[in-house]
């Protein structure tokens, strides 16, 4: 289903809450080495499938003793993020079709994604990827000017990104996606329309960009924090997503969200099951749950996970229940984020004279009953979700 054909987000709707879950992301926790930017929830060792499919059949054995995320017989989606699930060799799918079960990932409607690095994405994994049933791959590329690749601290150059496109082609996938990443110092004279020129050429069904920002725990959070390296100015950052925006839209994908972008029909379905607000299950350290009105998350550290998931005990670490007031914050900042974007019907009058008022200055359109952020609006999101929210009464 094309996003935009998807209705608008009702903000006062209650999400769903009763059923079985769907959708499952799997966290693959290991790396070579960890990126200069990196906040994620990664284990920098070797990659040790046996043990990642061990706590993870523990961990879903202890949900079903819990028996409040089960899951639905047939899953909708599957996606192996990370980390680096490449890393983990062409059997590590296969293995997951015995810890999720097979009966629920052996049908033609699914989508599963993993997650690949170039250096890793070998004929071999990709290969037996798609015999174990995966049908979607997501290359973290972010970029093809190697300088600023050896900043990052990847461990691929341009040719590796080209050459992973190649072979995720050649062994059949025919839904392929690769992140960029913006926003980069300026002594690093990233060329970024070239990026875009060089991303197109490989012709991608899937576009995923990601704003550079410095996490205060990560090395270059310290770095910057302590003078020795500088984020670019907030206008050439607002400049490098508003161009990439044009250029991918102008070559036919369509903006479904405000970081990613699609040929037709190839939106990802696991992410919008994010931004509709329906239940999901997350697996492995640092993955989060939800299931209105409950979001939960994993404990962060590998080695903590494993061991609390093979001692037998649930791995999380903590959970809150969402209440009424930040179901509709939620709800709002889901919706301005797509192109579903929010519907005017059930907000108060002063909520929707704000809404005219981002009309009137380029932020949104409004189109019906319906008001949809513009690229500059999606530069200001978190604002403007505030903005809208605060017109309601507690
Ligand atoms: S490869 Fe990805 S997950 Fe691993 S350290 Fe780099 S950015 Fe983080």
């Amino acid at each position: 289903m094309k996003p935009s054909a998807l209705a608008a987000v009702r903000v006062l709707d209650p999400p769903q809450t009763v059923g079985a879950i769907r959708s499952v992301y799997v966290h693959a926790p290991f790396c070579a080495r960890r990126c200069f930017y990196c906040d994620f929830a990664v284990k920098v060792a070797s990659a040790d499938c046996d043990a990642w499919l061990r706590a993870l059949k523990a961990e879903v054995r202890a949900l079903e003793r819990e028996g409040a995320f089960l899951l639905d017989d047939t899953l909708d989606t599957l996606y192996v993020g990370g980390g680096t699930p490449s890393l983990l060799g062409a059997p590590a799918m296969e293995g997951l079709l015995t810890v999720i079960g097979e009966g629920r990932l052996r049908h033609s409607d699914l989508e599963w994604t993993a997650e690949a690095n170039p250096e890793s994405f070998t004929k071999d994994v990709a290969t037996g990827w798609r015999r174990a049933g995966v049908n979607r791959v997501s290359l973290g590329i972010q970029s093809f000017h190697e300088p600023a690749l050896r900043w990052m601290g990847r461990l691929h150059g341009a040719d590796g990104a080209r050459s992973a496109v190649r072979i995720g082609r050649a062994a059949g996938f025919s839904n392929l996606s690769v992140d960029l990443i913006f926003g980069l110092p300026d002594h690093l004279e990233r060329d970024w329309e070239r990026d875009l020129d060089d991303t197109l050429s490989l012709d991608p069904d899937h576009v995923s960009l990601y704003g550079l920002s410095a996490e205060p725990a990560t090395p270059l959070g310290r770095a910057v924090a302590e003078g020795r390296e500088t984020l670019p100015s907030e206008g050439r950052y607002e400049h490098e997503y508003l161009l990439a925006v044009d250029r991918l839209t102008e070559a036919g994908y369509e903006a479904y969200e405000m970081s990613n972008f699609a040929r037709p029909g190839f939106a990802s379905r696991h992410n919008s099951v994010y931004w509709s607000g329906e239940p999901y299950l997350g697996l492995g350290n640092g993955a989060h749950s939800y299931r209105h009105p409950v979001r939960r998350w994993n404990l962060r550290d590998w080695d903590a996970y494993r061991a609390r998931a093979e001692g037998s005990g649930l791995p999380v670490d903590d959970e809150e229940n969402l209440d009424v007031g930040q179901v509709r914050l939620e709800r709002i900042w889901l919706g301005l984020r797509t192109r579903r974007g929010v519907s005017l019907q059930d907000l108060p009058a002063s909520a929707r004279d704000r809404a005219r008022c981002w009309v009137e200055n380029a932020l949104a359109v409004a189109e019906g009953n319906v008001v949809r952020l513009t690229p500059r609006g999606w530069l200001v999101m978190d604002r403007l979700t505030v903005e809208l929210d605060a017109n309601f009464e507690e």
